[in-house]
């Protein structure tokens, strides 16, 4: 770690911890934790395979284990992993992580020795990063609606707007130009040694108190919240149905059980 990322670390905790005297709520990165819980109960509670005579379905317990490490994912350490929440244009990145992961999920449930708890965690941890895509990006101003969800997601790597091409041209809390027309994603970080500052001509995350100005809608009170959030519950099903639809879970009742940790 060089000189300058130490101080910069420095100054974000010190940012940080002034939101936290001033109430801002422990997840003001991301879709709010109760949002990001309420989605993945939603979308797991109802969640249903069917197997051979069976309807399978999640028990609590699971769900319990896999919202953990959906909230986790926010803890402060991991909020400086772009990858996790798809913040800073990093689509390579976060389309990695949840392909990679999918692939983690399926394995150690159709392993010989598998490892049931460890899926759930990986499990848990990918559906945050597939939510926050919608609550991060400018997904909802390109145009998408529910149930018009980002299919790459899962199922290949991609990328946003090149770091050269503007996406907030005049204000770092507004999209303009190539901003509506190309994906993006706003930064939160400090960058330049100016708090709240981005790379030239790109967008802010946007950090409640500190810099409130920029394009997230992780909570009611910003503009397409409702869409990103139907888009990341429509987009978090998907995921799930990528998973049980694969060759090597589809109809294999003991993996799905594995899974959801439904004993017998
Ligand atoms: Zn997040």
């Amino acid at each position: 770690m060089t000189q300058q990322k130490m101080i910069n670390g420095m100054i974000f905790a010190c940012l940080l911890s002034i939101g936290f005297l001033l109430g801002m709520p422990d997840s003001a990165l991301a879709f709010k934790v109760p949002i990001h819980e309420e989605i993945t109960r939603e979308v797991f509670a109802d969640f249903k395979v069917v197997a051979g005579s069976e309807t399978l379905k999640f028990t609590d317990y699971a769900i319990d284990q896999i919202l953990k490490a959906n909230k986790d994912t926010d803890d402060l350490p991991n909020q400086v992993n772009s990858e996790k929440h798809f913040d800073g244009e990093d689509f390579v990145g976060g389309s990695q992580r949840v392909k990679d992961l999918k692939e983690r999920v399926i394995s150690k449930v159709t392993a010989t020795e598998p490892y049931p708890t460890s899926a759930r965690n990986d499990l848990g941890t990918a559906s945050h990063t597939i939510q926050d895509f919608y609550a991060h990006s400018n997904w909802v101003e390109l145009g998408h609606s529910s149930p018009n969800i980002n299919t790459k997601i899962g199922r290949e790597i991609f990328s946003g707007a090149e770091k050269n091409i503007p996406t907030c041209p005049n204000d770092p809390g507004t999209l303009g130009g190539e901003g509506l027309r190309q994906l993006t994603s706003g930064y939160f970080i400090l960058s330049n040694n100016v708090a709240c500052g981005v790379p030239p001509g790109k967008c802010r995350h946007g950090v409640p108190v500190v810099c409130s100005t920029g394009i997230n809608k992780d909570d009611s009170s910003r503009q397409g919240f409702d869409t990103a959030r139907s888009l990341a519950v429509s987009a978090t099903k998907d995921y799930l149905n990528q998973i049980f639809s694969d060759s090597r879970m589809a109809g294999n009742v003991n993996a799905i059980k594995l899974l959801m940790r439904i004993n017998n």
